[in-house]
């Protein structure tokens, strides 16, 4: 039972649903909306709906962009034949922040796993592959993260792309196996994309 009003208890559900948020945290999280201004949560609000208003993929490496294509396909001064595929639009954040890769990316959004019934039609490899068909890439450089579906969709993908006549490379593990690209810092990931080798 619940010593606190409909509304106030909906509240305090809805921010239990977030991630790593527990009830006590929703709770705080809740009273201090119902503090704020009505200002305050008004555009707070208004963040939310917006960013998932103008949320969309960029129609070429199916990043998160509110323009298509994306900033960073527009980039002219990117290096436009080498393409660094990872699993995820974070993974694409965390290469960024190495300052060490100037090229094109393309986000999956996900990695083949058959235990959770995703297979290679369930991720963006077919548009990955009609890029790679167009004809202006000379290597694709797998940042798959290091678990075993990363390592499975990095095996499948090069199978798939080296016939094509196209570099096919793979991150070093400086990384450490079972870990998460988004998790990995700066100096790691430079150092993994400088160390990787050719599949
Ligand atoms: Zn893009």
């Amino acid at each position: 039972m619940s010593y606190y009003s409909p509304s106030i208890e909906k509240l305090i559900e809805a921010f239990e649903k977030l991630p790593s948020i527990g009830h006590k945290t929703a709770a705080r999280l809740a009273f201090h909306i119902l503090n704020s201004s009505d200002e305050d949560t008004k555009e707070f609000v208004d963040s939310i709906i917006n960013a998932k208003k103008n949320l969309k993929y960029c129609s070429k490496c199916f990043n998160i962009t509110d323009t298509d294509p994306c900033p960073i396909c527009q980039n002219t001064s990117r290096n436009q034949d080498t393409i660094c595929v990872v699993e995820d639009v974070r993974d694409v954040v965390a290469m960024e922040k190495t300052h060490e890769f100037k090229g094109l990316y393309h986000v999956l959004h996900g990695s083949i796993s058959p235990m959770n019934g995703i297979g290679p039609d369930d991720i963006k490899i077919k548009e990955l592959l009609s890029r790679l068909m167009e004809g202006n890439i000379k290597e694709v450089i797998l940042a798959t993260n290091p678990r075993v579906e990363g390592e499975a969709t990095a095996m499948y993908l090069s199978k798939l792309i080296k016939p094509l006549g196209i570099k096919v490379t793979r991150i070093a593990h400086g990384i450490p196996v079972g870990g998460d690209l988004e998790y990995t810092d700066e100096v790691t990931l430079s150092k993994a994309l400088e160390g990787r080798r050719e599949l």
